[in-house]
């Protein structure tokens, strides 16, 4: 049996619709910005419950987008935590800013403690990331953020649909960033990302760099970037949004029978999940002994698993090239060694999701 990882053939099998309003926007040459895209921008904001929303081409100029927002002096430093995707630390670099990279919990979010323990004279940033589709605790965050007088910028790439502490992840700081790339709980046939805040400044800032700068068609106010979301992907994303719940309450349901199933096995760690924190399981990971040769096992018998990711950011050689600060992050690196990402996603059947709980029992009677 076959447990791919790609289910995205099967999610926009049928595009009748989508065709349609495509057929629609065409004919109505709005083909950068306009009604498509503010529509979506609208709906996105309701959805998440913030007051604004800027759709930009994808998840890491929504970052970037952010953080320039702040305005800061460039070589501010940002937290952030060390296990996440290249792009959260990445954007803090193309902003001017420092990264610091924090340790994180058994949840694989970032550890109060360790974010504690980083803030210095320099600190402007914390840039939580709502790692996996999990969330860290952000009343935690926030109330260390305006102790120290920090802006909270959340990396929400993975978190669409999500819940934590009562209130959509993104929406706890002063900006959420997310991402609507093929393999996000939101997702468009492509790149796309959005930003969200309830701030009219950093909204309007937002919308003027986004867009060059321009005030008018013949006057700019600051030099900015063209950051706009395609139209096309605007329509995708809207229709999408549709089926965004359902999607999610599939995955999660998915991820309760990987829980229950796993959690027995002794060799593997499920990681706690919290009654204020509902997931939308962008990944399901668990820690693995003996991690790279279940990995083998596994993708030998079909069932595609990954790792996210083997070498944290601390470790990266990005991060010695530009001189980024290297202490011991106790807890990510012990879990790059056990990492491992399971297909979770809305496609599988009960007989996939079997097998792939069958195979690792299998495995570990051998090991
Ligand atoms: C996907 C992702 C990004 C980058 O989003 P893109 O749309 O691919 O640019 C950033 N941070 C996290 C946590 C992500 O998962």
């Amino acid at each position: 049996m076959k447990v791919p990882y790609n289910y995205l053939p099967q999610q926009f099998s049928d595009n009748t619709i989508l065709f349609e309003k495509w057929s629609e926007l065409i004919a109505s040459s709005e083909y950068t910005l306009g009604p498509y895209v503010e529509n979506f921008e609208q709906k996105f904001a309701e959805y998440v419950g913030a007051r604004f929303a800027i759709a930009t081409n994808n998840g890491t100029d929504s970052l970037i987008l952010a953080l320039r927002s702040l305005r800061l002096d460039p070589g501010f430093e940002a937290i952030v935590p060390a296990n996440t995707f290249y792009a959260s630390a990445g954007a803090i670099v193309a902003a001017g800013g420092i990264p610091v990279f924090c340790d994180v919990d058994n949840r694989y979010q970032l550890d109060i403690e360790s974010l504690h323990n980083l803030i210095g004279p320099k600190t402007k940033v914390i840039l939580p990331v709502h790692w996996a589709g999990a969330s860290p605790n952000m009343d935690q965050v926030i109330e260390l953020a305006n102790e120290k007088g920090l802006f909270v910028v959340e990396d929400a790439c993975m978190g669409i649909g999500g819940s934590v502490l009562g209130k959509h992840p993104g929406t706890h700081g002063i900006i959420g960033a997310f991402s609507m790339h093929p393999l996000k709980s939101l997702n468009v046939i492509g790149d796309g990302g959005i930003c969200v805040t309830d701030d009219p400044e950093v909204y309007s800032w937002m919308a003027r760099y986004r867009n060059h700068g321009m005030r008018n068609r013949d006057e700019i106010e600051i030099f900015g970037v063209n950051m706009r979301i395609q139209p096309l992907q605007a329509v995708v994303a809207m229709l999408e949004m549709d089926k965004l719940d359902s999607i999610l309450e599939q995955r999660r349901q998915n991820a309760a029978l990987y829980d229950q199933c796993l959690q027995p096995i002794e060799a593997i760690k499920v990681p706690k999940r919290e009654p204020w924190n509902l997931e939308t399981f962008s990944l399901y990971m668990v820690l693995a002994e003996k991690r790279d040769l279940l990995v083998e096992h596994l993708n030998k018998r079909d069932i595609e698993v990954k790792i996210h990711y083997p070498i944290p950011l601390h470790k990266q050689v990005a991060s010695k090239v530009h001189g980024l600060r290297n202490e011991k992050l106790q807890v990510v690196e012990d879990q790059a060694g056990k990492l491992v990402t399971i297909p979770v996603h809305q496609f599988l059947t009960r007989e996939q999701l079997d097998y792939v709980i069958y195979e690792i029992n299998e495995f570990y009677k051998a090991h």
